[in-house]
């Protein structure tokens, strides 16, 4: 297993989110679903034209609830995810994002609003959920299935995992405070 940390100055940016977004946590599911959808919207251009050549399954968006276990489970059969990827898109420039959106819009109202335009999107999870897990396996070829996981605080795990299918699971594990969704 691979244990990293992500490049920001401001360390526990996520509580701090948290409260700015606390009037609209919902933005969550619309964010992650838009995510999902798009991936899957990939994969199915990648087919047209020819990058992908593997099995186009049914491109649908799974929202699962396990209330035992108290996760909310975003999957898609989408494009997935490298570890590289991750790296890039997940521990950079996400995270970077997030940092730029703390220093822009300390103490502003409507921050909500604006929290796509700072590739914040997938980081909204965090104001549900206490830890957050990427399962995913890119539709490359020879791609390996990895799991990065992560509980906001910039430290994160990256490690392989077994995954048969295509496109990424986001688990999230809800907050105690956050039980309604
Ligand atoms: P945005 O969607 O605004 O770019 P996000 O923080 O929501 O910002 O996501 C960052 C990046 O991570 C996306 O641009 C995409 O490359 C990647 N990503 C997020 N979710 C998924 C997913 N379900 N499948 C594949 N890639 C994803």
């Amino acid at each position: 297993m691979k244990t990293g940390k992500i490049n920001v100055q401001t360390e526990n940016i996520f509580p701090i989110i948290k409260k700015f977004l606390y009037s609209d946590h919902e933005i969550f599911l619309r964010e992650l679903v838009s995510n999902a959808v798009d991936a899957s919207q990939k994969l199915k251009f990648f087919a047209k034209n020819g990058e992908f050549k593997g099995e186009l399954g049914e491109l649908k968006v799974d929202v699962i609830l396990d209330s035992s276990e108290n996760t909310l489970t975003i999957r898609d059969f989408g494009i997935g995810m490298t570890e590289e990827e991750v790296d890039k898109y997940i521990n950079q420039i996400a995270f970077s994002g997030a940092e730029e959106f703390v220093e822009k819009y300390k103490g502003k109202e409507g921050a909500e609003q604006i929290i796509g335009h700072f590739g914040l999107g997938f980081y909204s999870s965090f104001m549900v959920a206490d830890k957050v897990q990427i399962r995913s396996l890119s539709h490359k070829d020879g791609s390996k299935a990895i799991q990065w996981e992560s509980n906001g605080s910039p430290e994160f795990t990256l490690e392989e995992i077994e995954k048969d299918t295509v496109g990424t699971d986001i688990v999230l594990h809800i907050s105690e405070e956050s039980k309604e969704f």
